[in-house]
């Protein structure tokens, strides 16, 4: 198979139960045996769904403040934040804590069982919880829910509902039915790759002998086949416009980051004060509090994370581009970590924007104490997404394109 990321041509060997393949280039996972490929992810994604239906019931969290309580379910959130006009707010915290979720769990037991299903919805479902993946932010938001009790803690007493617990399991069992979900065999498992009647060459690259591989389903087609015919993903060789779409979608959220950071991202009304607040100010709030850890969490999820990863990603456009190419040769492997970095951390600066949530639905205690979201989240939820999707258009094998081959002669 060709390697996704880096497009090295690799032989996979016949791997035993508990192994898995890494690429010898750029070590990233290939394919791994899992112990009951099927039945695994299929037995976490129904205890997930039973626990999701569990953390909806019943009351998440609680708050006394001065002798008045307030409680909230998890499904009431949403409709807070859509009574105070922040419907959008509403909208990414139904998506990415509650469908997108529960969807990838449905079509993880619909697809693992093999339930007799049309082929085209099949490979939709597949290429949905391929895609839906790194939009599941379950625990992210759960970290969330963890740093809002910190910054309550101040002002009342602060407890968990019944459903914390199955919410905490949900968390947990998702996303180890993603980790035991081998994408590799998982599309082997809907239809067998199709065959290519031609010699492959181990070691060398796909673009060097006019092979792609499907990114959505690894399959390796020739490199003028641009639709796949096993998942029907259109594709190239190397993905068109990379750059300029990683580009144009790095400025926009560059844009947008100075407004979400200078604007007020929620405002809390004490005794009737209206007092707005935007990100460094809550981070030096927490920190003159004494809780030091939570606010450096903060201060990295909110302010270090999504300033680097737009440098980071700046600078992985460059050394793809020509003019990169120009300027000498910097080590692969060292652009190829800070790829991989910026894919994986990107989603956690999104803590913020669910800790606005959780407070505004739950700090509701009319004019004694009142949490409402603002402006600046919007902004700052946007940016968070933006380069999320700048990352995803970023193509990786442009990074090892300029390897050169092993020569002999020097
Ligand atoms: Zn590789
Ligand atoms: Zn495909």
């Amino acid at each position: 198979m060709l390697c996704p990321q880096c497009d090295l041509m690799v032989e996979l060997p016949q791997l035993s139960q508990g192994k898995k393949a890494v690429c010898p280039r750029c070590h990233t996972t290939l394919t791994a045996r899992w112990v009951e490929p099927a039945l695994q992810p299929v037995c976490f994604a129904i205890s997930a769904l039973i626990m999701m239906v569990f953390a909806n019931l019943f009351p998440f969290i609680n708050m006394r403040v001065s002798g008045i309580y307030s409680q909230i379910r998890l499904i009431e959130i949403p409709q807070v934040m859509v009574g105070d006009d922040y419907a959008s707010l509403a909208t990414l915290f139904v998506i990415f804590v509650q469908l997108v979720p529960a969807f990838c769990m449905l079509a993880i037991i619909l697809l693992g069982l093999k339930v007799k299903l049309p082929y085209r919805l099949q490979v939709v479902m597949g290429r949905i919880v391929y895609l839906a993946k790194v939009w599941c932010m379950v625990e992210i938001f759960l970290v969330g829910v963890l740093v809002s009790f910190v910054k309550l803690m101040a002002y009342g007493d602060i407890g968990v509902g019944p459903s914390f617990i199955p919410y905490c399991l949900f968390c947990l069992l998702q996303v180890r039915a993603f980790q035991c979900m081998d994408r590799y065999w998982f599309w082997q498992n809907i239809q067998p790759a199709p065959k290519l009647e031609r010699e492959l060459r181990i070691g060398e690259s796909g673009l060097a002998q006019g092979l792609r591989s499907c990114p959505c389903c690894m399959a390796t087609l020739p490199a003028d086949m641009h639709r796949c015919p096993r998942c029907f993903t259109t594709g190239y060789a190397r993905r068109k416009n990379s750059l300029q779409w990683t580009l144009a979608l790095l400025i926009t959220s560059v844009m947008l980051y100075i407004p979400a950071n200078l604007l007020p991202i929620m405002v809390t009304e004490v005794l009737g004060n209206p007092e707005p607040s935007n990100i460094m100010s809550g981070v030096i709030l927490l920190w003159k509090d004494g809780s030091y850890p939570v606010s450096m969490v903060i201060f990295i999820a909110s302010i270090m994370v999504p300033s680097l990863k737009i440098l980071a990603i700046g600078w992985l456009c460059y050394d793809a581009s020509e003019m990169g190419q120009k300027s000498g040769y910097l080590d692969r492997h060292r652009m190829h970590f800070i790829y991989e970095i910026v894919e994986f951390v990107g989603r956690w600066s999104m803590i913020d924007v669910f800790v606005i949530g959780v407070l505004s639905a739950l700090v509701r205690i009319g004019r004694l104490m009142s949490v409402y979201p603002a402006v600046g989240a919007i902004l700052f939820a946007m940016v968070v997404i933006l380069t999320m999707i700048a990352a995803m258009m970023f193509d990786p094998r442009l990074l090892w394109d300029r390897t050169k081959p092993v020569s002999t002669n020097q």
